[in-house]
């Protein structure tokens, strides 16, 4: 029997001896008691296009659903900016709402074409470099599926997205510890001259801590070693680098590495996904990656990532506007003696430890108007659990005032500041 008071939605990925329908109904009584323990606020209902505020299907302490939201990745606010709505909505009345089939036999357009050229100008590679995917989850899964087979080894920052550990599952692996040079090179050493392909996987911005890659570093030891990189910026385009090109402009690295993977469904405001890295490799990915291949293409409505995408370069103020907000927020927080930890982008974590500090922080809150996202286990290592931001250019600084009071006043009752 699975004690409620101390599983975490891990322990019911397999259970010993059950269905597949008995393991639904237990979990569904975990998530029961979760809720009746004040520990679920995780699916909650949006009546609003995602912004700086969001509308509820919930009301806060004074009846009102208005919250101010602090979890959506839409960093620059492109998905409620007129260019790249009109860009969408066009293509939807040129093309219809549905690409109708797999790339290979008939589902390639030409919005999703200027997607990949627009890709290869902002990455600065030529032409033919950028395969698009219909989510930056399979971007990650099925290239590394296709890329890696027993023969060769991933070597992964142990805090990379789960899309890469996905697609690593049926190669060889090693985890580093996150940001750890020493045991990365520890574990090149020892896996030296073994594999015929040795591929290092890091984030540009890692989604939990927020913190960077230290990729100069981690360059010299892909050399020293003979090993290849790939790094998935998702987090960093829009929000790090000149112009928003993400973690390779900010250290000066955009052709030094193999692979540079991302998203649609943060910066770029909408859905998809993309591995850039040159021509040959592709047309290889394009037959052979299985969930490019055997899925239908992303629909028209994908057409305005093109426009977010040249937005970055036109109207450079919103990312000078996200900054400002970031520094704000993190300013107050560590002003209320709340530990952001190292944190470096627009995703800042307040760090917590205990999950059920950690869960009642998140309510409190969400009662205050303030919507924000607790990461427990298995998101965190155990000990590790945080309330996780996302912030965003479209954010006025008196709202992030106001989420500043919502700390202050659940401090009150929860002592998570460390200011004496
Ligand atoms: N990589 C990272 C680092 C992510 O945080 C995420 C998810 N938000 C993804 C990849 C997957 O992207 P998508 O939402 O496009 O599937």
């Amino acid at each position: 029997k699975i004690d409620f008071a101390k599983a975490s939605f891990k322990d019911f990925e397999n259970i010993e001896h059950y269905s597949v329908w008995q393991r639904a109904d237990i979990h569904y009584e975990f998530l029961e008691y979760m809720k009746r323990n004040g520990h679920l606020n995780y699916r909650l209902l949006g009546n609003s296009g995602c912004g700086p505020v969001l509308e509820l299907e919930r009301a806060d302490l004074t009846g009102k659903n208005q919250y101010i939201s602090l979890v959506s990745n839409d960093y620059l606010g492109f998905t409620q900016h007129p260019k790249v709505k009109e860009a969408s909505i066009k293509a939807i009345e040129q093309y219809g709402t549905g690409a109708g089939a797999s790339p290979l036999i008939g589902g390639y357009y030409s919005y999703h074409k200027e997607i990949e050229d627009t890709l290869c100008e902002f990455f600065n590679r030529e032409p033919g470099s950028a395969i698009i995917y219909n989510t930056g989850y399979t971007a990650n899964s099925s290239s590394l599926m296709s890329l890696l087979q027993k023969e060769d080894i991933a070597i992964v920052d142990m805090a990379v997205h789960a899309s890469v550990y996905e697609g690593i599952q049926l190669t060889n692996t090693k985890r580093f510890l996150h940001n750890n040079l020493d045991d990365l090179e520890r574990i090149l050493k020892m896996v030296q001259d073994k594999y015929r392909t040795k591929l290092i996987i890091v984030d540009g911005i890692y989604s939990q801590d927020g913190d960077m890659v230290k990729l100069p570093d981690i360059y010299q030891l892909a050399r020293k070693y003979d090993a290849l990189i790939m790094v998935d910026d998702a987090h960093g385009i829009g929000v790090i680098g000149e112009k928003g090109k993400g973690v390779l402009k900010h250290y000066e690295m955009m052709d030094k590495v193999d692979f540079i993977t991302g998203t649609f469904s943060k910066t770029f405001a909408n859905i998809g996904g993309f591995v850039i890295s040159n021509p040959h490799m592709s047309a290889f990915l394009q037959y052979q990656s299985r969930q490019n291949a055997f899925s239908a293409t992303s629909s028209p409505a994908v057409a305005g990532v093109s426009v977010a995408i040249r937005l970055l370069e036109q109207e450079p103020e919103w990312q000078a506007k996200l900054w400002e907000n970031i520094n704000h927020l993190k300013k107050g927080l560590k002003v209320l003696g709340l530990d952001v930890g190292n944190s470096q982008s627009a995703i800042v974590p307040v760090k917590i430890g205990n999950p059920h500090t950690t869960s009642e922080l998140g309510n409190i809150l969400l009662d205050h108007g303030i919507y924000t996202n607790p990461i427990l286990y298995p998101a965190v290592s155990k000990k590790d659990a945080r309330i996780r931001m996302s912030i965003m250019a479209t954010h006025t600084i008196a709202q992030l005032d106001k989420v500043l009071e919502g700390f202050e006043h659940a401090d009150k009752k929860l002592k998570i500041s460390k200011n004496k």
